[in-house]
């Protein structure tokens, strides 16, 4: 879960990502996505799903919108 922990939000600058989650909705994914350290995306992953969610301004987006480090 720490995929995220040094990316930067590409369009508000915060650090502040958490991964989408995608498959089948399990208590563990619930659990952390109240903790604020992941999103449950759906049950399916697509080609074009998000991969993560800004929690400063909610933007979603993918890894290649983050660039490299
Ligand atoms: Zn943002």
């Amino acid at each position: 879960m720490a995929k995220y922990d040094r990316a930067v939000c590409p369009r508000c600058g915060e650090k502040a990502l958490i991964p989408l989650v995608y498959g089948q909705p399990r208590w563990d994914i619930f659990r952390e996505q109240e903790k604020g350290k992941c999103m449950f995306g759906g049950c399916m992953l697509k080609q074009n799903s998000k991969r993560w969610v800004c929690t400063g301004c909610g933007t979603k987006g993918d890894d290649e919108e983050l660039g490299g480090p």
